[in-house]
């Protein structure tokens, strides 16, 4: 299964945005955050991207790619606007933001506007990943707010631009819910969404004490994770 190319016509310009994830489990926090981001940008296309397995030793906590991705399947499999995308799992060796990007360009083509969502609490490590200048370059990062964390961190990160203090304490306050900061080629979105309290861990940690996690994910995946034996 590759990424099919998402272009609308060869004119109008394709908004597609990418949530890169390990989704161990895929939770409700995904998809509302998916939900939201789609409708507050107006995007044409959501794509979810599991990372791979890890290059040495299999982690105990993290199940593997193949049950991360059927789960993302499943979960998403009643919307015609989410896909799977399986440019990392299907990758040896640990993938880069920076490739996975390049390479989803280059499939979409030049009409499509690529659109990096990610958490606050992820993005607040943006500074060490590989080639994050050229990332800036390559596609918009759309923030998304996320508990625990606040917009106001982001005046401390290097690389960005300096961002104006009032209006990150404007979003953490609720004041206003998007910001958006020209960086580099592209743009720095943030977007105040409503709060969602979910984490694949918490989840986990759940469903290792016997806990319900009706409310928590989608069912078609608490039943595989069930039948699958996941995480007990
Ligand atoms: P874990 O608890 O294992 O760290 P997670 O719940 O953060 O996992 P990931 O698959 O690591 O799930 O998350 C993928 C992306 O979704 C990250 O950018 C993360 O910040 C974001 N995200 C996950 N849950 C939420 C949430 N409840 N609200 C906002 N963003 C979220």
């Amino acid at each position: 299964m590759r990424t099919a190319t998402f272009l609308i016509d060869n004119w109008t310009l394709m908004r597609l945005g990418l949530l890169g994830g390990t989704f161990n489990p895929v939770h409700n926090g995904h998809l509302a955050i998916a939900h939201q981001t789609r409708r507050a940008l107006l995007l044409d296309r959501i794509l979810f991207i599991p990372t791979g397995d890890p290059p040495h030793k299999p982690s105990r906590d993290l199940a593997p790619a193949k049950d991360r991705s059927e789960m993302v399947r499943l979960a998403i499999a009643a919307e015609p606007s989410f896909a799977l995308s399986d440019v990392e799992t299907a990758r040896p060796g640990k993938s880069y933001s920076v490739d996975t990007v390049r390479l989803l360009q280059q499939e979409s083509g030049p009409q499509a506007r690529l659109f990096f969502l990610i958490g606050l609490d992820a993005f607040l490590d943006f500074p060490s990943w590989r080639e994050p200048e050229s990332l800036l370059n390559l596609c918009s990062f759309v923030v998304i707010s996320r508990p625990g964390t606040a917009f106001r961190a982001l005046s401390a990160l290097p690389l960005l631009p300096p961002l104006p203090v009032k209006a990150l304490a404007d979003l953490d306050e609720g004041r206003i819910s998007t910001l958006e900061i020209p960086v580099g080629n592209r743009h720095l979105i943030c977007l105040r969404l409503p709060p969602s309290e979910v984490s694949a861990s918490h989840v986990r940690a759940r469903i290792k004490q016997g806990l319900s996690v009706a409310n928590l994910l989608p069912p078609p995946v608490e039943s595989y994770i069930l039948h699958h034996h996941l995480y007990e």
